[in-house]
């Protein structure tokens, strides 16, 4: 293994020592096996080459100043693959296998978790894809689940620092009744015209709208969008986003606080009343958001105005990584330790 600079990893792809693969073939899932290769050798008529039959999963495990390993509410990411498999037909992995895999996974490859106080944590990439030979259009009767890992610094290059976004109406990430509630591979392809546009115009992300009316905010980027208004925490709500698990998490932490939580559709015209916005999501846990452009208005809302994080964002976002990292105590039962 090489020397690893924990203080600057960034977000992005790392080779580690092993990946976990499992087929699924004659209706039902293989052994567990252990490769050393980055490669898989798929068919070239595979549905996932041609129809997009693929879903993934993000997850991290973290390492606390115990050198204990910890997963953290993998049982949400787990029941997610399975609504996504649903959602485009294919194979579901029960509990027990994702478990298995993902465990496995980090454990063959402990060596990579990066150690207490570095900010960075062990990425876990679980891949479902339809590999099975279609030519016409249906679902694969095969299925490959695989998992990989690699430590990972901060998402955004600013780390826990305020972003810019942009709001596009020219492009829609996902139809209102599409598939934009399920993590598939495909909602990434069609959203990447836009996210490059917004980069190469100097923002970090696209805050995308609900594409029917274009009134409402729905995601941002590749995160959810919550908002915090005097004692509450807002965060949309609508068919086509993604329920993030840490949004589900944050919502549960601003209420043992004391907020009072909202889900409900945010309309784009809020924005002007929020005393601070942010991006939430495994990668980045909590992003907070320092301007807004709306791209064809030219309209621009301005958030943290002293360059800073606001305290509502900067307190939940401690409150989970003290939890995830096993600082604090794990009252809601999301941490499992693995040994
Ligand atoms: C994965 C993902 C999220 C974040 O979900 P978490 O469970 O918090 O990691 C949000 N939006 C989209 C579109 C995603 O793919």
């Amino acid at each position: 293994m090489q020397n690893i600079n924990w203080d600057r990893l960034p977000f992005a792809y790392f080779k580690t020592d092993y990946n976990v693969r499992c087929y699924y073939r004659n209706e039902n899932w293989g052994e567990i096996e252990v490769s050393s290769s980055e490669y898989i050798n798929i068919h070239m008529a595979a549905t996932t080459l041609h129809y997009g039959q693929e879903a993934f999963e993000g997850m991290k495990a973290y390492k606390g100043k115990d050198g204990k390993i910890r997963l953290f509410r993998w049982q949400e990411n787990a029941a997610r693959l399975r609504t996504s498999s649903e959602g485009i037909l294919m194979a579901e992995v029960s509990d027990e296998l994702f478990f298995k895999m993902i465990s496995k996974a980090v454990m063959l490859n402990a060596g990579y978790v990066p150690p207490f106080g570095h900010g960075a944590s062990l990425y876990i990439r679980p891949l479902l894809i339809g590999t099975g030979v279609q030519v016409g259009v249906n679902p694969a009767h095969e299925y490959l689940f695989m998992v990989f890992v690699g430590p990972v610094g901060p998402y955004f290059k600013e780390g826990f620092n305020p972003v810019t976004m942009q709001i596009v109406k020219d492009i829609d990430r996902a139809a209102p009744l599409g598939t934009g509630h399920i993590k598939v591979g495909g909602n990434y392809a069609g959203s990447l015209r836009a996210s490059e546009r917004a980069k190469k115009e100097g923002f970090s992300a696209v805050l995308f709208l609900e594409a029917k009316e274009k009134k409402y905010i729905d995601e941002a980027g590749p995160a959810n969008f919550f908002a915090i208004k005097g004692n509450k925490y807002i965060t949309p709500k609508s068919d086509s986003i993604l329920p993030s698990i840490t949004n589900k998490s944050l919502m549960q932490l601003a209420q043992n606080m004391g907020l009072e939580v909202e889900r409900r559709p945010v309309a784009v015209d809020e924005l002007s009343e929020f005393d601070e916005v942010g991006a939430c999501g495994t990668a980045a846990i909590i992003s907070p958001i320092k301007k807004i452009v709306d791209r064809e208005s030219g309209m621009e809302y301005l958030f943290c105005k002293d360059g800073k994080a606001g305290p509502v964002s900067q307190k939940l976002y401690e409150k989970l990584q003290a939890i995830q990292f096993g600082e604090e105590k794990d009252s809601h039962n999301w941490v499992t330790i693995l040994d």
